[in-house]
């Protein structure tokens, strides 16, 4: 199996939560989207609670008019093209993002499985043998026996850590599950 990521991973959660949380508090963010190095959306975004964050992530507009990863809407149709019983989405959240992110999915990539698990689960439950897990963030990829670490653009505080690859684009990764999966 395929694992993908939903937020910041195919789609573009941190440019869709800096137009909210803007929009919201008329505030001006300190840069772009791609500027972001924090999970509490710092530097472009500060003082920001858990509370806030997780506020913003149930919008009823948070998953309208998503825009893709760059390079991800291609990518993860050429996948699901290829290996059309194979690729599953999985994402973490409230009750209220979850059932808007299912929305989401359905629109965008009709019929294709979404696994949800709540905020206080952990990803790892899902690992299995031989599957492919694209994320992130390495708390979901930890003991991953394929794990694809994504980042767009500049480091990251929350991934500094990860000492196996980093795929910093979404063709890196069609290219690297296209050949994992031939010779597997
Ligand atoms: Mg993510």
């Amino acid at each position: 199996m395929i694992y993908l990521d939903i937020d910041n991973t195919v789609f573009n959660s941190i440019d869709k939560f800096i137009e909210i949380i803007c929009k919201e508090n008329d505030v001006k963010p300190n840069g772009k989207w791609e500027d972001v190095t924090a999970y509490n959306f710092a530097p472009v975004i500060n003082g920001l609670t858990e509370t806030k964050i997780l506020d913003v992530f149930d919008h009823p507009d948070f998953y309208s008019t998503m825009h893709y990863m760059p390079g991800a809407k291609k990518a993860v149709t050429n996948l699901i093209d290829e290996y059309p019983d194979d690729v599953c989405f999985t994402t973490m959240g409230s009750n209220k993002n979850i059932v808007n992110k299912l929305n989401l999915i359905q629109e965008t990539f009709p019929g294709c499985p979404m696994i949800v698990l709540t905020n206080i689960h952990n990803k790892r439950m899902l690992h299995q043998h031989n599957s492919i897990y694209v994320d992130d963030h390495p708390k979901n990829l930890i003991g991953a026996e394929i794990p694809v670490l994504y980042e767009h653009g500049i480091k990251k505080e929350w991934n500094k850590e990860w000492t196996d690859d980093v795929f910093k684009s979404w063709s890196d990764i069609e290219t690297f599950i296209h050949n994992r999966l031939t010779f597997m």
